[in-house]
Protein backbone atom coordinates (compact mmCIF):
# COMPACT_ATOMS: atom_id res chain seq x y z
CA UNK A 1 0.00 0.00 0.00
CA UNK A 2 2.60 2.66 1.23
CA UNK A 3 4.70 1.51 -1.94
CA UNK A 4 1.91 2.32 -4.52
CA UNK A 5 1.03 5.35 -2.78
CA UNK A 6 5.06 6.53 -3.15
CA UNK A 7 4.90 5.46 -6.50
CA UNK A 8 2.11 7.58 -7.22
CA UNK A 9 3.67 10.73 -5.50
CA UNK A 10 6.80 9.74 -7.53
CA UNK A 11 4.91 9.66 -11.17
CA UNK A 12 2.49 12.43 -10.81
CA UNK A 13 3.79 15.43 -8.47
CA UNK A 14 0.22 17.11 -9.03
CA UNK A 15 -1.27 13.89 -7.31
CA UNK A 16 0.16 15.19 -4.08
CA UNK A 17 -0.80 18.65 -4.10
CA UNK A 18 -4.18 20.53 -3.58
CA UNK A 19 -5.26 17.84 -0.95
CA UNK A 20 -8.28 18.85 0.61
CA UNK A 21 -9.07 15.79 2.93
CA UNK A 22 -7.40 16.22 7.04
CA UNK A 23 -7.09 12.48 6.48
CA UNK A 24 -5.02 12.39 3.57
CA UNK A 25 -3.00 15.28 4.33
CA UNK A 26 -1.73 13.16 7.84
CA UNK A 27 -1.10 10.62 5.48
CA UNK A 28 1.14 12.29 3.44
CA UNK A 29 2.97 14.04 6.21
CA UNK A 30 3.11 11.04 7.59
CA UNK A 31 4.54 9.83 4.31
CA UNK A 32 7.19 12.65 3.90
CA UNK A 33 7.99 12.12 7.66
CA UNK A 34 9.45 8.73 6.73
CA UNK A 35 11.41 9.53 3.31
CA UNK A 36 13.23 12.47 5.66
CA UNK A 37 14.18 10.33 8.05
CA UNK A 38 15.46 7.63 6.08
CA UNK A 39 17.06 10.38 3.85
CA UNK A 40 18.98 11.84 7.20
CA UNK A 41 19.94 8.27 7.74
CA UNK A 42 21.46 8.01 4.76
CA UNK A 43 23.07 11.14 4.49
CA UNK A 44 24.65 9.99 8.57
CA UNK A 45 25.78 7.02 7.05
CA UNK A 46 27.43 8.67 4.84
CA UNK A 47 29.00 11.19 7.22
CA UNK A 48 30.26 8.94 9.15
CA UNK A 49 32.01 7.16 6.56
CA UNK A 50 33.75 10.18 5.90
CA UNK A 51 34.77 10.24 9.23
CA UNK A 52 36.04 7.07 9.48
CA UNK A 53 37.92 8.11 6.25
CA UNK A 54 39.47 11.55 7.72
CA UNK A 55 40.14 10.24 10.98
CA UNK A 56 42.37 6.85 10.35
CA UNK A 57 46.15 7.99 9.71
CA UNK A 58 46.82 4.79 8.34
CA UNK A 59 45.58 5.28 4.81
CA UNK A 60 47.41 6.75 2.22
CA UNK A 61 46.58 9.69 0.12
CA UNK A 62 45.85 7.50 -2.13
CA UNK A 63 43.68 4.75 -0.50
CA UNK A 64 41.97 8.41 0.87
CA UNK A 65 41.32 9.54 -2.86
CA UNK A 66 39.84 5.93 -3.31
CA UNK A 67 37.25 5.94 -0.41
CA UNK A 68 35.74 9.33 -0.96
CA UNK A 69 34.87 8.84 -3.96
CA UNK A 70 32.24 6.74 -3.42
CA UNK A 71 31.10 8.78 -1.04
CA UNK A 72 31.17 11.71 -3.01
CA UNK A 73 28.88 9.62 -5.47
CA UNK A 74 26.11 8.77 -3.02
CA UNK A 75 25.76 12.14 -1.54
CA UNK A 76 25.66 13.31 -5.18
CA UNK A 77 22.72 11.17 -5.49
CA UNK A 78 20.96 11.55 -2.15
CA UNK A 79 21.31 16.16 -3.13
CA UNK A 80 19.54 14.60 -6.46
CA UNK A 81 16.63 12.83 -4.87
CA UNK A 82 16.03 15.19 -2.21
CA UNK A 83 16.06 18.02 -4.83
CA UNK A 84 13.66 15.86 -7.38
CA UNK A 85 11.08 14.39 -4.80
CA UNK A 86 8.56 16.10 -2.32
CA UNK A 87 9.83 15.09 1.03
CA UNK A 88 9.97 18.63 2.37
CA UNK A 89 9.53 22.81 2.00
CA UNK A 90 13.82 23.19 1.15
CA UNK A 91 13.29 26.71 2.94
CA UNK A 92 11.20 26.08 6.35
CA UNK A 93 11.13 21.96 6.22
CA UNK A 94 7.94 21.84 6.32
CA UNK A 95 5.99 18.66 5.34
CA UNK A 96 1.82 19.13 6.10
CA UNK A 97 1.51 21.81 3.57
CA UNK A 98 1.25 21.69 -0.33
CA UNK A 99 4.95 21.69 -2.08
CA UNK A 100 5.64 23.18 -5.55
CA UNK A 101 8.30 22.53 -7.56
CA UNK A 102 10.53 24.96 -8.77
CA UNK A 103 13.58 23.39 -10.96
CA UNK A 104 16.50 25.63 -9.73
CA UNK A 105 15.73 25.37 -5.86
CA UNK A 106 13.42 22.27 -5.22
CA UNK A 107 10.04 21.77 -3.61
CA UNK A 108 8.85 24.88 -2.01
CA UNK A 109 5.67 24.92 0.27
CA UNK A 110 2.61 26.97 -0.15
CA UNK A 111 3.33 29.46 2.86
CA UNK A 112 7.11 29.99 1.82
CA UNK A 113 5.55 29.75 -1.90
CA UNK A 114 4.12 33.70 -1.20
CA UNK A 115 7.47 35.20 -0.21
CA UNK A 116 9.37 33.38 -2.94
CA UNK A 117 6.99 34.60 -5.75
CA UNK A 118 6.40 38.08 -3.56
CA UNK A 119 10.57 38.75 -4.07
CA UNK A 120 10.97 37.87 -7.05
CA UNK A 121 8.48 39.94 -8.85
ZN1 LIG B 1 8.19 26.40 3.59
Amino acid sequence: MIGMVLRDMIKNKQAIQGLRSEKLRKIRYELRTLLRLEYDSRIERVNQKWRMINENTEFTPCQRMELREPLVREEERLTETRHKYPINCIVCGDRMHDLFYYPQYGWICSLCKVDYEGSSS
